[in-house]
């Protein structure tokens, strides 16, 4: 083979390669097919369908099933891999929301016992917690979270 015919198919084979790639193939692989098929491969890959883009899972889209431990779209409620009932994750984040709600209620209810007993007087009107403390002074509260941050100041 002439010097002028290697750089031909090694040329033929580059245009073959990007080619694939271009159509979401294995550039490398299809180099060799191009310089051992010259122009054929290019043929080939030129007209085959193109690969479709990687939709391979993320964190994004995917969770991880508790039981068998593949990964699965995050809104499916059953596992494809084990059919075990799974908690969309937008369900579980809203759990874990109502949690952190009755957590800080329960905070709230136990300061308010405890400002109680230190000579607090408190009502509570709607969101809004009144507070009459032991020297006079006068505040409203408007949510619990406020009140809780007050009151874990004063006990
Ligand atoms: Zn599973």
């Amino acid at each position: 083979m002439s010097a002028e015919l290697v750089l031909i198919v090694i040329v033929i084979g580059v245009i073959t390669s990007v080619v694939a790639q271009l159509r979401g193939r294995n550039g490398v692989a299809w180099f060799l097919l191009g310089t051992l098929f010259p122009a054929f491969a290019l043929l080939i890959v030129s007209v085959m369908p193109a690969e479709k883009p990687d939709n391979s899972p993320t964190p994004e889209t995917h969770v991880k099933c508790p039981d068998c431990k593949e990964l699965v779209l995050k809104d499916a409620t059953i596992c494809k891999h084990c059919r075990c009932k799974l908690m969309p994750t937008l369900i579980v984040e809203s759990v874990a929301v109502k949690k952190a709600t009755i957590v800080e209620l329960q905070s709230a209810e136990s300061y308010h016992s405890a400002l109680l007993k230190i000579g607090y007087k408190i009502t509570r009107k709607g969101s809004n917690w009144e507070v009459r403390e032991p020297l006079g002074g006068r505040l409203t509260l408007k949510t619990d979270i406020d009140f809780v941050e007050y009151a874990s100041s004063k006990v």
